[in-house]
């Protein structure tokens, strides 16, 4: 599947936010977006104000590579998402909180989205006991994930859980940080999506 392998800093440059793209580096004074918060490139100070239609698309352009999914992805979330009795917006979001590769970041395993997309690649997760090599895979409440892999895997999985130790998990995992294993307690809601997003605008830009 097609994936966007260009620079990371360069997207939160473009978004006007922190998306916490590179792991450890994000925290730490190296981040490019702390230190140049405006669009790469020739022109990018001179950014103008954008129309509506120009802050719906950022702001699912925002959601879209935080989560690191592509468009065609992207929109299949939001029809389920429109599926489903409930708030459109805060349902997109919490599909995408419950992608496998989003949850093995979440309880620290991984210090990034794509080292956690890679340890569920290489067969290293499993989900209430059995592998599951599907980074999008839609964990549920009452499952279980867990690391497993040789000594090396594991001593790296408990180096990220030291490095990111400061980072709050989220109530909606309880974590088990000596077993590498965590259990979705409950379905994440809006109020435990800890960036800035305006999810409304998503839903009006897909509802022209
Ligand atoms: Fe974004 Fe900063 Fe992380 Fe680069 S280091 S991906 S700019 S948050």
């Amino acid at each position: 599947m097609a994936r966007y392998t260009g620079p990371s800093c360069r997207i939160c440059r473009r978004e006007g936010a922190k998306l916490f793209l590179k792991g450890i580096r994000c925290s730490s004074e190296k981040c490019a977006f702390s230190r140049r918060s405006f669009p790469s490139g020739q022109h990018g100070k001179a950014r103008t104000k954008l129309s509506d239609y120009g802050l719906q698309l950022r702001e699912k352009q925002k959601v879209k590579r935080t989560y690191g999914v592509l468009e065609r992805q992207f929109r299949r979330y939001f029809f389920e998402a429109e599926r489903l009795p409930g708030v459109t917006g805060e349902l997109l979001l919490q599909l995408l909180e419950r992608r496998l590769d989003n949850v093995i970041l979440r309880t620290g395993f991984a210090v990034s989205l794509t080292q956690a997309r890679q340890f569920v690649r290489y067969g290293h997760v499993k989900v209430n006991g059995r592998k599951v090599d599907i980074p999008s895979f839609i964990v549920s409440a009452g499952n279980s994930v867990q690391i497993q892999g040789k000594e090396k895997l594991m001593k790296l999985v408990k180096e990220n859980i030291e490095a990111t130790k400061d980072r709050a998990i989220p109530t909606w995992l309880s974590v088990d940080a000596a077993n590498c294993k965590a259990d979705m307690v409950r379905l994440p809601i809006r109020s435990d999506v800890t960036f800035a997003v305006q999810e409304q605008l998503i839903v009006e830009l897909y509802s022209k």
